[in-house]
């Protein structure tokens, strides 16, 4: 199975995501934990990616959809997998898609975990990474309503787009989620 996980920093992607990889035995692609580690290391992909992080800011396609599409052809990624915080833009989507098309395989589902825009802040808050302070939590949210809300639909129009509500305790999104994805 090949899934996304899409939702705003707070949204709870990263929570259950590793949920549902466990449960599905799917390889889980974490881009945040994966930008944060590289900048971290100093590695060539963190020198470019820090002064977009620390703004709260995207970083540019071209960077991730190259850096993504490496990551996707590794072996270890053929029984199936999830993806935490990619795609965040059409254009991502979009070239997301090409990748698959041209290794014949189809994405399953893009999960949406909905949450109103002031949980996500109060619980962006709680997690104390570094990039968490609140003017970037603020311009992590105008960057996910101008950039990421809008491939929802890109989603929906092609009838892979799994909307959750996440006004519930932790264990049952999860269940929820499971459960959906196994009925499909
Ligand atoms: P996250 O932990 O998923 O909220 O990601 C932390 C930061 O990494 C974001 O604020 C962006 O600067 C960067 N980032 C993560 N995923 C992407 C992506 N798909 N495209 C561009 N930038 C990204």
């Amino acid at each position: 199975m090949r899934l996304i996980i899409l939702g705003g920093s707070g949204a709870g992607k990263s929570t259950q995501a590793k949920k549902v990889c466990a449960a599905l035995n799917l390889q889980l692609v974490s881009v945040g934990e994966i930008l944060r580690s590289a900048i971290a290391n100093r590695t060539a992909l963190g020198k470019q990616a820090e002064a977009y992080v620390i703004q709260g800011k995207l970083i540019p396609d071209e960077l991730m959809i190259q850096f993504m599409g490496d990551r996707l052809s590794q072996p270890d990624m053929a029984a199936g997998w999830i993806l935490e915080g990619y795609p965040r833009t059409a254009f991502q989507a979009e070239e997301l898609d090409f990748l698959l098309d041209g290794s014949n395989q189809t994405l399953d589902w893009a999960i949406y975990l909905q949450v109103a825009d002031e949980l996500l802040l109060e619980r962006s808050q709680k997690r104390g990474l570094p990039d968490d302070t609140p003017e970037i939590l603020e311009q992590r949210l105008k960057a996910f309503h101008e950039s990421t809300v809008p491939i929802l639909e890109y989603y929906s129009h092609r009838q892979k787009l799994l909307t959750i509500d996440t006004a519930k305790p932790i264990s049952e999104i999860t269940e929820t989620l499971i459960q959906c994805l196994s009925n499909s």
